[in-house]
């Protein structure tokens, strides 16, 4: 291997769909470097050993998705934001074992690009998973007035709760309300809400007819986010478009949480439509 050369990866189980490599290969590619990123399947009961044995063969930096965010803050010195989300979904090798949760900035700039601002508006977050941990907790923290309905209740009000403590514990203080609700209490609850974000699998590859929320709830003025991005167009997407919805699709959210930790890891300017176009390409 040059020695020029640093290796990343994406470890997961499973992690066949993973559209990580794709993207910051591009993104190497694009800005003339020689760096490689790959995936790697590992079992959660060998995480430890998979962080341990990649900083030792001197990879630059690992992304974690499903099953392994939570366990993976076991192995990392997590920065502030990581710790109180409770999971890690990108770690840095510079300078030690650094562990960041890209997620929820991810979120909040394809909200900005939008146009959209999060700051005294009700942001509907349906699911309490770890993706809308990462997603309340950073919209909080930048001034949205947070609902969380989830399937199963307490869940969702296990993270308001963490989302209070966890700000406060940051020094910040909760400016805004976050109120944790049922899926039963979202029609009762829509009318209030400015953005609806769906951070639940619901409408994912294969199942992709099913629809998080009764479409007759949505409405022309509310900004419809569907985290989901295989497919890229889900049926919460074409229901909202069709009511006059303005819409975000998650291709925008896994791009910019990609470019996030692109920039973490390499400190340059990450090559953002190339990676889009490289994700899209993928999709198709
Ligand atoms: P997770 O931790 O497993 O959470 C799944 C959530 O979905 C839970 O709130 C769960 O509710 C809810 N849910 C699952 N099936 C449901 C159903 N049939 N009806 C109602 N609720 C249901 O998963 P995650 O990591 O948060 O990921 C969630 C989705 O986000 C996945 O599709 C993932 O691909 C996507 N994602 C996208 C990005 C991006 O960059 N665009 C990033 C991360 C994740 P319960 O609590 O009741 O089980």
């Amino acid at each position: 291997m040059n020695n020029m050369m640093r290796m990343y990866a994406v470890l997961g189980d499973p992690i066949g769909h993973s559209m990580s490599p794709v993207m910051h290969n591009a993104a190497f590619e694009s800005l003339g470097m020689p760096d490689r990123y790959h995936a790697f399947r590992v079992p959660i009961s060998d995480l430890r050993d998979a962080i341990y044995g990649a900083k030792a063969l001197g990879f630059g930096g690992l992304n974690l998705t499903i099953p392994l965010k939570e366990e993976a803050l076991k192995y990392v010195d997590p920065d502030p934001i990581a710790s109180k989300i409770g999971a890690v979904n990108t770690i840095d090798f510079k300078g030690g074992i650094r562990g960041y949760n890209t997620d929820g900035i991810g979120a909040l700039r394809a909200l900005e690009d939008a146009g959209v601002n999060v700051a005294d508006r009700t942001v509907m977050i349906i699911g309490a998973g770890g993706a809308a941990r990462a997603i309340a907790f950073q919209l909080a923290y930048s001034g949205g007035r947070i609902v969380i309905a989830n399937r199963t209740l307490d869940r969702a009000e296990r993270l308001a709760h963490d989302v209070g403590m966890g700000l406060s514990e940051l020094g910040k203080t909760l400016s805004t309300s976050i109120k944790s609700i049922g899926l039963d209490m979202i029609e009762s609850e829509i009318a209030d809400a400015d953005i609806l974000i769906n951070a639940t699998s619901v409408g994912m590859h294969p199942d992709i007819d099913a629809i998080p929320i009764p479409p007759d709830l949505l409405r022309p003025e509310l900004v419809v986010f569907d985290i989901v991005y295989n497919p890229r167009y889900t049926k919460l997407l074409s229901e909202s478009e069709k009511r006059g919805a303005i819409t975000i699709d998650g291709v925008q959210m896994l791009v910019h949480q990609g470019a996030e930790a692109f920039f973490i890891w390499t400190g340059r300017a990450p090559p953002e439509g190339v990676m889009r176009e490289a994700v899209i390409r993928e999709l198709l």
